[in-house]
């Protein structure tokens, strides 16, 4: 034994065998060119929004959806916001569907219609952070740029064998990451990574027989390949309490709300309800912070919904009010709740709701 221990993964570059395997592997997707064609930047951008914080299979039919209803760039920033949070409901995190849309009217005013190029400049439109930048001018434009997501920085921590947790060893990774970056296909690099991380470099069971790094991976060889990357622990999202208010008007039409345009669930249309507070609601309270007078009849159950940094856990009472007039908010028919761009968290009180409703006497 010398003590001495490998700290570079064997062979120098990874760009010959990763596109080799990418040339034989890579996955259809829809917002993918076919090979040697050029990728849509509109459709590149729209599919890296989306599948922030989600998956490809959950992604998909929104893809199809968008690209079906809004082909371009022009066509989405010509668009009322309304529709475009209705079509996005259900991928969560709607304020990037509203800086989607501005980052469209952005595009149009002030690039003529088309994405820019460089990195810089797409960063400076809203909603496209470093990494989404990166992807961007990488697969879009072939740009020697290097998008480092979950599954670049799970195959830099096994390649190198980095066992510093993250967040921490972000830097590192990503340094990496940038350092195997080759000059010529960019774009198909990027893309490789990500398909390699998807489907053989998983965060368990990786398929290390079928890898094309497996004679140059540092933690394949010692047997860690599975315990990488290192996480620290997380923390227990805290939880919050809400009372929703189901209040209907004597022709049965539900009151709604719509939330304002800045904060959480920005400009989506809502259930009335009381904050969303750290400590429990009383009864007392709850029916004293309602937006109306009505008999409140509580509802059987709870709603629980996972936010980024809070779990929420919801009670709904119900009441009915005689007169509508001076009422703050709109009233929709029941059966058309669903043509409002709802988010999933209230989306979950009118399942509740309608779970509890008398069934109907024969
Ligand atoms: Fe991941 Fe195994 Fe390939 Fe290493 S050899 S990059 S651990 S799949």
């Amino acid at each position: 034994m010398t003590g001495h221990r490998e700290t570079r993964p064997a062979g120098g570059g990874i760009a010959g065998p990763v596109l080799a395997w990418y040339d034989r592997h890579r996955r259809s997707l829809p917002w993918r060119a076919p090979p040697g064609a050029v990728a849509d930047p509109y459709r590149v951008w729209l599919s890296e929004i989306m599948l922030q914080q989600t998956t490809v299979a959950a992604v998909r039919p929104y893809f199809e959806a968008f690209v079906g209803r809004w082909p371009a760039v022009a066509d989405l920033a010509a668009a009322e916001l309304d529709e475009v949070l209705h079509l996005w409901a259900g991928l969560g995190y709607y304020a990037r569907a509203r800086n989607l849309h501005r980052c469209a009217r952005m595009v149009v005013a002030d690039h003529g219609g088309a994405f820019p190029a460089a990195e810089e400049e797409l960063r400076r439109l809203p909603g496209i952070g470093p990494y989404t930048a990166a992807a961007i001018a990488a697969i879009a434009f072939n740009s020697k740029a290097t998008p480092v997501d979950a599954n670049v920085e799970r195959i830099m921590a096994r390649l190198f064998a980095v066992d510093t947790p993250l967040p921490r060893a972000r830097t590192a990774l990503r340094a990496h990451a940038a350092a195997l970056t080759p000059d010529a296909r960019c774009g198909d690099h990027a893309q490789a990574l990500m398909d390699l991380g998807a489907t053989v470099c998983t965060p368990r069971g990786p398929r290390c027989g079928a890898c094309p790094l497996e004679d140059r991976c540092l933690a394949h060889r010692r047997g860690l390949a599975e315990q990488l990357p290192n996480r620290a622990p997380r923390k227990e999202r805290p939880v919050r309490h809400g009372v929703a208010f189901w209040i209907t008007a004597p022709d049965g039409a539900v009151l709604l709300r719509r939330r304002p345009e800045s904060g959480l669930l920005g400009g989506m249309v809502e259930i009335p309800s009381t904050e969303w507070r750290t400590t429990a609601w009383t009864d007392r309270e709850a029916r004293r912070a309602a937006p109306v007078e009505a008999d409140w009849e509580p509802v059987p159950g709870e709603v629980n919904h996972v936010f980024t940094h809070f779990r929420l856990e919801m009670t709904v009472l119900k009441g009915a009010v005689r007169d509508t007039a001076g009422i703050e908010g709109f009233w929709s028919p029941p059966e058309r709740l669903d043509g409002w761009a709802l988010p999933t968290a209230m989306k979950k009180i009118v399942q509740l709701v309608v779970a509890n409703r008398p069934a109907p006497r024969c």
